[in-house]
């Protein structure tokens, strides 16, 4: 049995009480006014406090349940700008890409090859589609960790438009959004 309880922070980050049990959240679908909202910062120093940790806990759960590639806040009602995601067994040439769970708050990034891939994306917020969406090939991702510390990596091909893809619920992009090639949208399922 699923436990689906409300999210546990509101958009100003009102959070619930301690000790309450890790919950899979509600992902709010396409057509949520929550899903087209820019996101708001969360302070480093909130982040050292651990006032968070109940809620990316709970994402991290919700991403699990629904077999997400990803998960941004907005993604679950909440308007912060968060983002989790991790990649496993993602083929490229002979190599293998894997990404563990990977939370990010507050992400900017900075592309370094805008060379535009396409490849096919499907969200949890928009069921039982996928399409092909362009991407910059290769970007520098800035961010603070779960604990405030501030990261900067780099991120290419799949990885890059993984976080590139989650970026966008953060400020109330969905990937239908950007497709060019409309007639690549398609059912990922057989009805
Ligand atoms: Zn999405």
């Amino acid at each position: 049995m699923r436990r689906i309880l409300r999210p546990p922070y509101n958009a100003e980050g009102q959070r619930r009480l301690p000790g309450d049990l890790v919950a899979i959240l509600k992902v709010a679908k396409l057509g949520s006014p929550i899903l087209r909202k820019r996101a708001s910062e969360i302070e480093a120093q909130d982040l050292r406090k651990g006032r968070f940790r109940t809620f990316f806990e709970d994402m991290m759960e919700t991403m699990v349940e629904y077999h997400g590639t990803g998960l941004a806040a907005p993604q679950v009602s909440t308007g912060l700008r968060v983002v989790l995601y991790e990649v496993h067994g993602e083929k490229r040439g002979k190599d293998v890409l894997e990404v563990p769970p990977t939370l990010l708050v507050n992400p900017t990034f900075e592309v370094l090859d805008g060379t535009e891939e396409e490849d096919f994306e499907a969200c949890l917020s928009v069921p039982f589609l996928a399409a092909k969406v362009p991407r910059p090939r290769k970007i520098r991702v800035t961010a603070l960790d779960t604990s405030g510390k501030a990261v900067s990596f780099v991120a290419d091909d799949f990885h890059a438009r993984v976080v590139l893809h989650e970026s966008d619920h953060l400020d109330g992009v969905v990937y239908l959004d950007r497709v060019r090639d409309r007639a690549s949208i398609r059912y990922t399922v057989d009805f």
